[in-house]
């Protein structure tokens, strides 16, 4: 594995071709992201199209855009340059082009949930109006400073309770959008607690759809119930543009480490998302500040971290991604050892066989550790502990691949024929001496089911590979033709 923190990034429609993303793809991508904020179903369909065809292993996941506001797309697509002390009016209406005189937004009824003196930030805080006065429809505001506006912006109104429903209509045919394209994720903006996520799941169930949601994690709400969201969701994403307009920005360091240590102990995957590289929309290097929050967050045992504007529309999108492959790969090399010593003990014997084949690295000298998925629970708990020591999880549907493509230190492998445990250990052991990965030498440890499909993680193994290798007819794995049922277990 080149590096154990995984990437998303960001894709946009009009810059998706294939040997676009196969270099994305080569320089360190895991899951691409697709802002729903700017696509429609012909440009879902490209992006995941092409992705598909550069590798079944890459993730995808669409954000959903919640009870969130955004400019609508400017008059001709162009930009607009505002200066400072501009006056200009706001009207909701998601029908309207925005020009250099009217900002359209998307919510129509903004007018009757806000009040003068309150502030207009757009794009993630790039421009601020502060709201003179209001006439009917009409807001009338002064731009606080100068900068360009781009089509379909976010806008925060702290301090503004918006009446808009956790789903909107948009976001109901965009998630069925998602069903039907069979995506890996989707991430819902501005979860607030645990119902928001479960309207989702419903529609989810009634599709008989297995997409798993990521709560975005945006206001100071979400932070409140933030134990509940991570009980309802699959995982969570610290959406720090909105949450550093939201709430204090320099409230977010603190917020980033609780929601990522929360998540951890709750084995679910964690994203840390947005600006990660942004002065790399326009520059080819990093800021020495971009530098260290990926670091940190890295240091923080995020599972993943995020690029937006920087792949989707930046100048340097391979740079961009490589830089952060790097930092990351740079960073995991000196962060503390597995977690095993932090993590709470559960009264759980997946989480506690885990536990003990991380810990068996240092001890042991142990090498990799291997798993056959069937969900990929026991691949996740296992990479909770944050080994430092790839996982292998040996795959059997392909979903289940892509799945993992968010989990820290996670090598998927695609093993496509039913097999015994026995044989999945084999097979994965041979790929990863064919690869290089590992030599006969190394010591592995095995995590595996004694009954098949359902009943769980059940033994560690753990062994020399010339061993397994050698002794492969009278090892002592489950077996498929020494059990009637199937041997798929997590
Ligand atoms: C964020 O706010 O950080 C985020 C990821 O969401 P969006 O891109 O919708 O602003």
């Amino acid at each position: 594995m080149k590096k154990f923190t995984k990437i998303v990034a960001t894709v946009s429609d009009r810059r998706c071709d294939i040997p676009f993303l196969m270099q994305l793809f080569e320089n360190g991508l895991n899951v691409v992201r697709m802002n729903s904020a700017h696509l429609d179903l012909t440009g879902f369909r490209r992006i995941v199209n092409n992705t598909r065809a550069v590798s079944p292993a890459i993730g995808i996941l669409m954000d959903t855009k919640g009870p969130e506001i955004r400019t609508t797309t400017n008059l001709d697509d162009r930009t607009i340059v505002i200066n400072t002390g501009d006056k200009i009016d706001f009207i909701g209406n998601p029908a309207g082009f925005t020009t250099p005189t009217i900002i359209y937004l998307s919510y129509r009824h903004i007018a009757k949930d806000i009040a003068p003196g309150m502030h207009l930030l757009i794009d993630d805080g790039e421009l601020d109006f502060v709201i003179d006065s209001i006439d009917g429809d009409v807001i009338h505001a002064t731009a606080l400073n100068e900068g360009s506006l781009g089509s379909r912006k976010s806008v925060n109104i702290p301090g503004a309770k918006i009446n808009l429903p956790a789903l909107t209509d948009r976001d109901r045919v965009n998630i069925q959008h998602a069903i039907d394209l069979e995506i890996d994720f989707i991430a819902h903006s501005f979860v607030r607690r645990a119902d928001d996520v479960k309207e989702i799941q419903q529609i989810l169930d009634e599709h008989h759809s297995p997409i798993k949601i990521i709560s975005k994690i945006e206001n100071q709400e979400g932070i409140d119930n933030i134990d509940e969201i991570i009980d309802a969701s699959y995982g969570i994403m610290v959406a720090r543009g909105d949450l550093g307009i939201e709430i204090p920005a320099e409230r977010i360091p603190a917020i980033q480490s609780m929601i990522i240590k929360k998540c951890i102990m709750a084995h679910k995957p964690v994203i840390v998302a947005t600006q990660m590289l942004h002065s790399m929309i326009n520059n080819p290097r990093p800021t020495r500040a971009e530098v260290s929050d990926i670091a940190n967050a890295v240091n923080q045992h995020t599972d993943a971290l995020m690029l937006s504007g920087e792949t989707a529309y930046g100048k340097y999108p391979l740079e961009a991604i490589s830089t952060m492959s790097r930092i990351a790969r740079e960073a995991e090399k000196v962060v503390d050892s597995g977690n095993v010593e932090t993590h709470a003990i559960e009264h759980d014997r997946t989480s506690f066989l885990a536990r003990q084949a991380v810990a068996s690295c240092n001890v042991l000298g142990t090498r990799a550790i291997l798993t056959d998925s069937y969900t990929g629970r026991t691949a996740r708990y296992i990479s909770s502990y944050r080994a430092t020591i790839p996982t292998v999880a040996i795959c059997y549907r392909e979903p289940v691949i892509r799945l993992l493509a968010l989990s820290y230190g996670v090598l998927p492998l695609y093993q496509p024929t039913e097999a015994s445990s026995r044989e999945y250990l084999l097979k994965g052991l041979m790929q990863l001496l064919d690869s290089g990965r590992l030599t006969p030498d190394d010591i592995i440890a095995y995590l595996g089911g004694s009954f098949g499909e359902g009943h769980g993680t059940s033994f560690l193994e753990i062994n020399r590979v010339s061993d397994v290798m050698l002794n492969y007819n009278c090892y002592c794995l489950p077996n498929l033709e020494d059990v009637v049922q199937p041997m798929r277990h997590d």
